[in-house]
């Protein structure tokens, strides 16, 4: 007995059944004697959907008026699983994100939570009511609402468990866990048992959408330790946590993450502070840049060549172009990162060299390689994107 937050994310509330079988799995957990705080997300591909209302009429609107669409879609299934649950015969009430207190800034659709006022949640608590709250969402200091990007949801669950010191954290989601690669598309991608923030960070951060980045930093920071399970088959998923006492694995997993440009700038001037001017200029339009590679000087030139996510690629290019004279910037978008993630590399000599030889021996070129303590990232063409996952999977997970 205890107090449980529960997430559900769009494919599990995405219909009438779905949405009862949430109920369930909610008023079970509730009989058993626990507190119940459940945060949900917009129903199936309901945020893609407004996305696109919205670009047939202005592409270009302003984000606040976005931020005030999207918001809906989580709406419309909190007040939904509040009827399951009531039709059960659990006491429930749904609230908004501002009803339940959440606080953001104010960058409309990315905005970061500042804090939670658990006010009203623990009042709800209090008088024994299960409480679902929308994901997604909160309001900012001139009290307009805000959303926290895609995949926020995630984020406001673990929130919600800090804030209430809760017990248990559970993703629920539409994959028995995390696995060692997309289940989707790797045929023997397997589930984990469990890994570490820290591990599970970079596979967030470098392409597997299991489990939205911000959440599991915000996990760790707050030691709220989290399980991934499946919705529909009720069976341990995998559990995130701190590093103590866990085996170590060579390799956790494998990502591939598409949403990657790469800018190159040919033959710039060899001379002190271009990188700075460069960079510094990016930084000041809230560019972010990744992998970065300089050639040697020759001549009085020099290749300076990094990534960014693949809007940003042009805006790059342009911002360049205007800053830099008697130079080349070609920007190539048909980009994929493929990353390896996992804290055995660290003790281990050859993991990358490995990898290398997996991708060598199914001819796919690398174009840019990255590395850390527990990652190891290469830049190919995205035609080969799929092809490199399965071949490094297979390279460093045995099957059975
Ligand atoms: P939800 O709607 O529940 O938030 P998401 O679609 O955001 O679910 O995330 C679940 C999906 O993440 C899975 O359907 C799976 O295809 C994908 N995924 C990518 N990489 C992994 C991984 N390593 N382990 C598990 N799922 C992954
Ligand atoms: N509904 C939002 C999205 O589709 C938030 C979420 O699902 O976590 O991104
Ligand atoms: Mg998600």
């Amino acid at each position: 007995m205890g107090l449980i937050v529960q997430k559900f994310g769009g494919s599990s509330v995405a219909n009438a059944e779905r949405v009862m079988n949430v109920a369930r799995i909610v008023t079970d957990t509730y009989k058993q004697g626990n507190d119940v705080v459940v945060v949900v997300s917009a129903q199936g591909d309901t945020t893609d959907d407004l996305i696109e209302k919205a670009n047939e009429i202005n592409p270009n609107a302003h984000k606040r008026e976005m931020d005030q669409l999207l918001a809906a879609g989580e709406q419309i299934s909190i007040s939904l699983l509040a009827m399951a649950i009531e039709k059960i015969g659990c006491p429930v009430i749904s609230l908004l994100g501002w009803q339940a207190g959440f606080n953001t800034n104010s960058i409309h659709t990315a905005a970061r939570i500042k804090n939670i006022k658990p006010n009203r949640l623990q009042a709800e608590i209090a008088k024994h009511n299960i409480v679902v709250v929308a994901g997604f969402q909160g309001i900012n200091r001139y009290d307009d609402l805000t959303t926290l990007g895609r995949g926020g949801s995630d984020t406001s669950a673990v929130a919600i468990a800090a804030a209430l010191k809760a017990d248990k954290c559970q993703i629920f989601t539409d994959v028995e866990g995390v696995y060692t690669a997309d289940p989707r598309k790797v045929d023997n991608a397997k589930k984990l048992k469990e890994i570490t923030y820290d591990e599970m960070l970079e596979l967030a951060t470098l392409g597997a959408q299991v489990l939205n980045n911000r959440s599991v930093e915000m996990a760790k920071k707050y030691g709220v330790e989290l399980e991934v399970l499946s919705s529909l088959n009720p069976i341990p998923g995998t559990i995130v946590k701190e590093a103590a006492k866990m085996e170590k694995m060579l390799i956790r997993g494998v990502t591939k993450d598409k949403d990657v440009a790469l800018v190159s700038i040919l033959k710039v001037q060899d001379t002190p502070g271009i990188a700075f001017k460069i960079f510094s200029k990016l930084s000041a339009k809230n560019i972010n840049v990744d992998i970065i590679l300089q050639s040697f000087g020759r001549d009085g030139t020099k290749d300076i060549v990094f990534s960014v996510s693949k809007d940003n690629g042009p805006i790059a290019k342009e911002l360049l172009e205007d800053m830099l004279d008697n130079c080349e910037i070609v920007c190539n978008t048909d980009v994929a990162k493929v990353s390896i993630v996992g804290a055995g590399m660290e003790s281990h000599p050859g993991t990358a060299s490995k990898m290398f030889e997996a991708l060598y021996e199914t001819n796919i070129n690398i174009q840019m390689i990255s590395t850390s303590e527990i990652k190891i990232s290469v830049i190919i063409d995205a035609e080969d994107a799929d092809r490199a996952v399965s071949a490094v999977h297979k390279a460093f997970i045995p099957n059975d």
